[in-house]
């Protein structure tokens, strides 16, 4: 069944989504670097990509499904943040913004009866709930820190050691890995 002219047009606005985020999270990784926070640099760079890889999942989606991908303008991503926890409150409320239009999408393809995008869009809508609560767990250790700079150097190097294989499966290889 080929995508209706709707479904293309919502995917191909969201593929713009997820690399407008991966933009902004590597927009965040280099403030983080000018922090000489290299942990938090590259959790934030891991999470650019993921959300490149999340857009190229629907990119390959789209195309599976015999429909066009169009590439629009990325928008510039926020270059300024006020410290690490600023940036990781971002992360959240990014996040959670996300979400929503990831359920707005799920619902589009009920309303039009696309039963392939919502099963497709149901790896997305569990991805989810893992990405917002990483970024809440990170946020609530941030809070916890306060203004101690060693314990700030402790979660940077635990932060350090964010694998880069998480994430989004290509559409090819089935459910979750590990
Ligand atoms: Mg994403």
């Amino acid at each position: 069944m080929a995508l209706s002219r709707i479904i293309e047009e919502a995917l191909n606005r969201h593929i713009n989504e997820e690399f407008y985020s991966s933009y902004l999270y590597l927009s965040m990784s280099a403030y983080c670097e000018s922090l000489d926070l290299p942990g938090f640099a590259h959790w934030l760079r891991v999470q650019s990509q993921e959300e490149y890889a999340h857009a190229m999942n629907l990119y390959d989606f789209v195309h599976a499904r015999e429909g066009r991908v169009t590439l629009h303008p990325i928008n510039q991503p926020t270059l300024e943040f006020q410290s690490v926890l600023d940036v990781m409150q971002s992360t959240l409320a990014h996040e959670r913004e996300v979400s929503q239009l990831i359920n707005r999408l799920y619902e589009l393809a009920i309303q039009q009866g696309d039963y392939p995008t919502q099963v497709h869009l149901q790896v997305f809508i569990t991805e989810q709930v893992e990405e917002e609560k990483a970024a809440g767990d990170i946020v609530a250790k941030l809070k916890m820190i306060g203004d101690s700079s060693s314990d700030l150097l402790l979660l940077d190097r635990e932060l350090s050691n964010r694998g880069v294989a998480a994430g989004m499966p290509p559409p090819s290889a089935g459910p979750f890995p590990g």
